[in-house]
């Protein structure tokens, strides 16, 4: 890539972080982490490992075990039609699994679509592919759904593939069977490969259900899907995510790359994979239930904290809250480019609250702010009472 590399944004995520380290006691919902730990199931499991002394190389895409347990969850959870375990491919989380992908799949000027607004890190892996992101919108209107007469407009003969990522980060929105049936029936038709980000899917609330890609008639073969244990099993940090990919010839592609990137991930977190797969799996529920709990606790504070200046319906799927600027309030500075900035820095210098900008996960998102509100219960209730002060203050 060499300079090419320069070119490509690392989005505000920095800029953010830098301001976050200006201020005291901060209430950190800005970055999408959960504040929960990682399972006694994983924990005891990495601890076993490193005792007994698993601290060497293994085969590159995994362990057996560990790709026959996943191939065992994703025929039963997911519906996928894995035939073999080689179908799995093990990765340091799902931003490391993307990467690969876009990297395996794309020529240089490949057209894929990708949602707007979406998660900064699975556009710039397309760029970093030489990829050329080609951005659909989500509309608010339609809880964050995609439009697919308009998807399908998009579609030209340098189309390569439909990045697909429900639940979505930042909207919280969760495309319902039929979005997902007009997909598949699109990428059929116009013989296209899709990527299906899953991150979430063991997010959900409310009478949402999540339905895999891949396991759509047809849709296997043609389907690329990224998972992570980061959000279900609270493992950002520990780095663990896998791929499930049909096509030979795309994982031997991957093979090389996950060698060349990373030889293999971690034997112990391999380990700890196994014992969170092996665990109790209520745990995941667990997590599900008080996220939806800290979610209406963070939407039933918000229209007395906010004073009415934020919008927005409680998600269906992951923990965000991404909410529009009301268009009463107007920035401090006269002349401001951005309102989502404008807004953040002020939340942030004046309030602690971290959050992040709108505009940083595409143009759709100008005038809108991310929470995460996968917090503790006190630090959601704290922020929402620096928010009161910040806007009282100010109407
Ligand atoms: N996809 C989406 C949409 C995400 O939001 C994230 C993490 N924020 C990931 C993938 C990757 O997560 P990780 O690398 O921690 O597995």
């Amino acid at each position: 890539m060499g300079k090419d590399l320069d070119d490509i944004p690392l989005s505000g995520i920095t800029r953010i972080r830098d301001l976050m380290y200006t201020v005291p006691d901060p209430f950190r919902l800005d970055q999408g982490d959960v504040s929960f730990d990682a399972p006694e199931s994983v924990r005891a499991a990495i601890a076993r490992a490193v005792a007994e002394g698993h601290t060497h190389y293994l085969p590159t895409t995994g362990l057996p075990k560990l790709r026959d347990l996943l191939a065992h969850k994703a025929r039963h959870r997911n519906r996928l039609r894995v035939e073999s375990p080689d179908e799995i491919l093990v990765t340091n989380g799902g931003i490391h699994g993307l990467y690969l992908l876009c990297q395996a799949l794309l020529e240089p000027g490949d057209e894929v679509l990708a949602p707007d607004p979406q998660w900064p890190p699975a556009i710039t892996n397309i760029l970093t592919a030489r990829g050329v992101p080609v951005r659909y919108p989500l509309h608010a209107s339609r809880g964050w759904r995609v439009d697919h007469a308009e998807l399908a407009s998009l579609v030209t003969p340098r189309t390569r593939a439909i990045y697909v990522n429900s639940p979505n980060n930042p909207t919280g929105g969760v495309l319902t069977r039929e979005d997902l049936e007009a997909i598949a029936a699109l990428a059929r038709e116009r013989n296209l490969w899709v990527i299906s980000d899953e991150a979430y899917e063991d997010i959900l609330f409310d009478d949402a259900e999540h339905v895999s890609l891949g396991s759509l008639d047809g849709m296997y073969p043609r389907t690329l899907s990224v998972f992570t244990f980061s959000k279900s099993y609270a493992m950002t940090g520990l780095r663990f995510g896998y791929l499930v990919v049909k096509d030979a010839r795309l994982r031997e592609r991957l093979t090389k790359l996950l060698f060349l990137t990373t030889s293999n991930v971690s034997s112990v977190i391999q380990h700890g994979a196994i014992g969170g797969l092996q665990g109790s799996q209520a745990i995941i529920e667990q997590f599900r239930v008080e996220l939806e709990a800290r979610r209406n606790l963070f939407y039933e504070g918000l229209p007395a904290a906010s004073g009415g200046l934020f919008e927005g319906q409680p998600p269906k799927g992951a923990f965000y809250a991404f909410l529009k600027i009301a268009p009463g309030w107007s920035p401090r500075e006269a002349g401001t480019v951005s309102r989502s900035w404008a807004m953040t820095e002020m939340l942030i210098k004046d309030g602690r609250i971290g959050c992040i900008p709108g505009v940083d996960f595409g143009q759709r998102g100008e005038d809108h702010v991310r929470f995460c509100f996968a917090r503790e219960r006190t630090e959601l209730a704290g922020a929402l009472a620096a928010m009161r002060g910040v806007f009282s203050g100010r109407l």
